[in-house]
């Protein structure tokens, strides 16, 4: 299987000399074409630090990562700003559509700037809709759907140029669990039939159960990595809350 992430020894620290913060310390990793993976953790273990490493929208102070073959530390801002659209796709916790054009405006947003034929943009839009149940509603505005609508909108957006890899920031975050379950199975449909990889960073047992493999950091270091494999959705959900319990009391925004 390829591999479409690669993280090497990536090591994140903020601050100036005599008051050095580590976020992140020699974190390795590999993600294979296919994979929908969580990260999980407690707050302020670097999970944000490290997605926004990978979204090639912060750089690592050490450390290497190659996104489908790319290098993406060495690359120039203009090349990494095409890579970026061409090659990575976001999801994020507050949706981000653009509240001035429809649904349908937005999830082509992608597809705008490539050389793709109307007719084909068209088809494209109208299947992905399909597949995210959001079909009878592409017309509306953001303001007139509801939040469940608006993220699995940001999804087909995310997933209409088929990027390589789907990076996903508390995509649950704001929605009501039948919401969140819905966007979830949609996920899960998705990345299985269009082999399409996925990295979500979560605080949600619950939607991180939906993932294939689930990796835990704790003080900017990896600390567990656990496989759905055999597994039912609920006993992986349970494996989840375990190593949850394992980083104790305080922190609250951990299940
Ligand atoms: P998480 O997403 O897991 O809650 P973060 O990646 O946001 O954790 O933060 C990891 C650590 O790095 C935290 O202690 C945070 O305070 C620190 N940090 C994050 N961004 C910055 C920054 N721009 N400047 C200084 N410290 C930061």
């Amino acid at each position: 299987m390829k591999t479409i992430l690669e993280a090497k020894n990536v090591t994140k620290t903020f601050g100036t000399k005599g008051n050095v913060y580590t976020a992140l310390q020699e974190i390795s990793l590999e993600i294979k074409e296919g994979e929908f993976v969580g990260i999980m953790g407690p707050s302020g273990a670097g999970k944000s630090t490290l997605l926004n490493i990978f979204s090639t929208i912060d750089t690592p102070t050490s450390g290497d990562i190659t996104i489908d073959g790319q290098n993406i530390v060495t690359m120039n801002e203009e090349t990494l700003s095409d890579f970026r659209r061409k090659k990575l796709g976001f999801i994020f916790q507050d949706y981000n559509l653009l509240d001035t054009l429809t649904v349908k405006e937005n999830i082509l947003l992608p597809l705008a700037l490539s050389k793709t034929a109307p007719a084909e943009i068209e088809e494209r839009v109208n299947q992905i809709a399909e597949l995210f149940g959001i079909a009878q509603i592409v017309d509306k505005y953001p303001y007139q759907i509801s939040g469940g609508q608006k993220q699995r909108a940001a999804a087909s957006r995310a997933m209409i140029a088929s990027p390589s890899l789907i990076l996903a920031d508390e995509p649950t975050g704001a929605l009501d669990s039948k919401s969140a379950a819905s966007l979830l199975e949609s996920l899960s449909k998705l990345n299985v039939s269009q082999a399409s990889t996925i990295l979500m960073v979560t605080h949600d047992a619950y939607a991180a159960s939906y993932c294939k493999r689930v990796i835990f950091i704790n003080d900017g270091r990896l600390f567990k990595e656990l496989h759905q494999r055999y597994s039912t959705r609920k006993q992986f959900f349970q494996q989840i809350l375990e190593v949850l319990s394992l980083f104790g009391g305080g922190h609250h925004d951990v299940v």
